[in-house]
C-alpha cells in the first residue's frame, strides 16, 4: 500500500497542487528568502505573477 501522507506543494501563482513529475520550479522568495515559492509548469509557461505570502513581493 502506498502511503498518501506526502502533501503536494501548491503553486504560488494559481494555488493548484503541483503534481510529481511536473516541470515545476521551486525557489525561495528573492526578496525575503523565507518562503519557498512554487510555480507549476503552466504558470512558468505563461509567466504568471506570483506573490510572496510573507513579504508581499510580486514577481514574474
Ligand atoms: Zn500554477
Ligand atoms: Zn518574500
Amino acid at each position: 500500500m502506498p502511503q498518501r501522507s506526502v502533501s503536494l506543494p501548491v503553486c504560488t501563482s494559481c494555488n493548484r497542487p503541483v503534481m510529481p513529475g511536473e516541470k515545476a520550479s521551486k525557489f525561495h522568495c528573492p526578496s525575503c528568502q523565507q518562503v519557498a515559492v512554487w510555480r507549476c509548469e503552466k504558470c512558468r509557461k505563461f509567466s504568471r505573477r506570483y506573490k510572496c505570502v510573507n513579504c508581499g513581493f510580486e514577481g514574474p
